[in-house]
């Protein structure tokens, strides 16, 4: 049989397994990345929205501009619209500016965020392929497509997977330090790992339907939008631009009381986009799903790890899925480098799930409260909407102020702080409360950097290295023995001097960006601050079984 040997093999090509493999293989690591699909086989079409947070990533990884340069053409809308029917009359809109505008438009609902890269609009089928490409070109990673992972043991010292591939059948073994599983919301690596999902199994069901409809634009009596919101009393839906020209992903979501089976798909998409029954379109995909929000109750067993919809899945609302899957990978991608390069202990693992835990359960409960609130807000469309202007305006202030949180949801981008960590040296101070639209700033340990442009015009986070930065905004301060503690310990440490006033005068940054640790003047006990944020201070517990 054959045999193939790696640091960290990933399960599962999709956003958040590739974009994991490419963290890790830039921070050093040997991946391999095991995916079902053919190489250029798309996904489903699914996420529409890369958030700010995960641009940021991209950002970092150098490929943000091969991201942006995809997806909606420059000057397609990014709006979300309210109209009676898609080609009814529009009453409402969130205005987001466009690809071409976005770094130039500053006074939409998030263009006040911190930050050197706003969201951006793609679907799922095209950001794919673009995170693929860029993967396979990275010299430490190496992508099997057509391979399929049936199962893995491990011990003390690594894992072994078993994987078929599926073009020749050949059975071959990989070994490696780690596993991560990506598999998705079907995992069998969560099987495996024996985790649960608990939560709410059924929020609502949706149809969901891919179409190209050549002739939508040309029958629609506002711009077209990014999202555009069909709201009657007879159907109600979500539809988004995919391509920005053709096709469009319609969202149907059912009331309580009817089924797949009861409603009629083709009569709904009429109703939705307000067409006759000589409009043509064509069906590209079709899916029906249950809109559930569960998390595992374990996201590692020893080597082995899940992350993403194999870690939690929940109703797409808020844009933070495949974002929160893809922040569950950078949190966890970091410690394995530094675990695998040697300047972390193997006990900073415990850290991921103490970290990830509590911020999924609370994104998964911000998701599903916008799900619920958002279907009541259909149920509870005037009667007449179409007949009565007024009425439409005071419908369109509710629901574009319902729908400002989630599509606009900077709380969930910069705000969330990890504030239950072994490796975060906390001061006493609360970290500012959050909502799913707002945040505000703060270097409470724990707490995203905030981000600043510098004085030289760079962005704070292109000038941090890919370890930890201790900012200086004092240059009279001798950081000596700290960086010398970092040394004695393989850390790796770059000292930045930022010529800016700041609360604190010394701010220790994560490889993930979050704060470590601030002060005003060097820790006492130097290498005990290192060992802290290194994961040495976390006591080893003799089930973890990692060396
Ligand atoms: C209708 C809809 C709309 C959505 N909209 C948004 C949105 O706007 N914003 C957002 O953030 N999220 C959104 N999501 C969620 C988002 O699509 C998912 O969260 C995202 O795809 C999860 O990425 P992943 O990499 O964890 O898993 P997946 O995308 O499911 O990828 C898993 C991969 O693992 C592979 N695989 C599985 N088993 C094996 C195996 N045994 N061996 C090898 N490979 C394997 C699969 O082929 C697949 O490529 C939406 C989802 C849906 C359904």
């Amino acid at each position: 049989m054959r045999r193939l040997a790696t640091r960290v093999l990933v399960v599962g090509g999709g956003p958040v397994g590739t974009t994991l493999a490419m963290d890790l293989a830039w921070r050093g690591i040997d991946v391999i990345v095991a995916e079902l699909r053919h190489r250029g086989e798309p996904p489903s079409v699914k996420c529409n929205h890369v958030a700010a947070r995960t641009m940021e990533i991209f950002r970092r990884l150098g490929i943000a501009r091969r991201v942006r340069d995809a997806g909606l053409p420059h000057d397609h809308a990014n709006d979300v619209a309210f109209r009676t029917t898609t080609t009814g009359i529009e009453f409402a809109r969130i205005k987001i500016p466009c690809r071409r505008d976005r770094f130039a438009v500053t006074d939409g609902p998030d263009g006040w965020w911190p930050t050197p890269e706003p969201p951006h609009r793609i679907n799922q089928l095209f950001l794919e392929p673009v995170l693929v490409e860029c993967a396979s070109a990275m010299p430490r990673l190496s992508y099997m497509h057509r391979m399929k992972v049936l199962g893995f043991s491990q011990t003390d010292e690594g894992v072994t997977a078993e994987a078929q591939d599926l073009e020749s059948g050949e059975t071959l073994l990989i070994g490696c330090e780690y596993l991560v599983g990506c598999d998705g919301p079907s995992s069998e690596i969560r099987r495996q790992i024996d985790a649960r999902f608990n939560g709410d199994a059924m929020i609502g069901r949706t149809q969901s339907t891919y179409i190209r409809a050549p002739s939508l634009t040309r029958m629609m009596q506002a711009e077209p939008a990014w999202s555009t919101q069909s709201l009657n009393p007879r159907r109600s839906a979500n539809m988004f631009a995919v391509d920005g020209h053709e096709t469009w992903l319609i969202h149907n979501y059912l009331r309580p009381d009817e089924t797949f089976d009861s409603v009629d798909r083709d009569g709904c998409i009429r109703l939705i986009l307000g067409v006759g029954p000589n409009f043509e379109y064509q069906v590209l995909t079709q899916e029906d799903w249950i809109g559930r929000r569960m998390i595992a109750d374990r996201f590692r067993d020893r080597r082995v790890f899940i992350c993403g919809d194999a870690a939690h899945i929940w109703v797409p609302f808020a844009g933070f899925g495949m974002n929160a899957g893809i922040a569950d990978a950078m949190n966890l991608s970091w410690m394995l480098a530094g675990v695998l390069h040697g300047w972390a202990a193997p006990t900073i693992l415990d850290a991921h799930e103490a970290e990830r835990w509590p911020i999924t359960e609370q994104v998964s409960h911000y998701a599903m409260n916008t799900a619920q609130s958002l279907a009541r807000a259909r149920a509870e469309v005037p009667d007449n909407i179409e007949m009565d202007a007024g009425v439409r305006e005071r419908f369109g202030r509710t629901v574009h102020d319902l729908n400002v949180p989630q599509y606009c949801c900077g709380g969930l981008n910069f705000g969330y702080f990890y504030d239950r960590s072994p490796i975060i040296a906390y001061d006493g101070e609360t970290a500012p409360p959050y909502t799913m639209y707002d945040f505000t700033p703060s270097t409470v340990p724990g707490c995203r950097t905030p981000h600043v442009w510098l004085g030289d015009g760079r962005s704070l986070y292109d000038a941090m290295g890919g370890g930890f930065t201790l900012l200086r905004f004092d240059r009279s301060i001798d950081v000596e023995n700290l960086a010398g503690a970092a040394a004695t310990r393989g850390l790796p440490l770059t000292i930045l001097d930022v010529d800016a006033r700041h609360e604190h005068k010394l701010l220790l940054s994560r490889p993930d960006q979050h704060v470590a640790w601030r002060g005003d003047e060097m820790p006492d006990d130097p290498l005990r601050l290192i060992d802290v944020i290194r994961g040495a201070a976390i006591p080893a517990r003799p089930s973890a079984g990692i060396a």
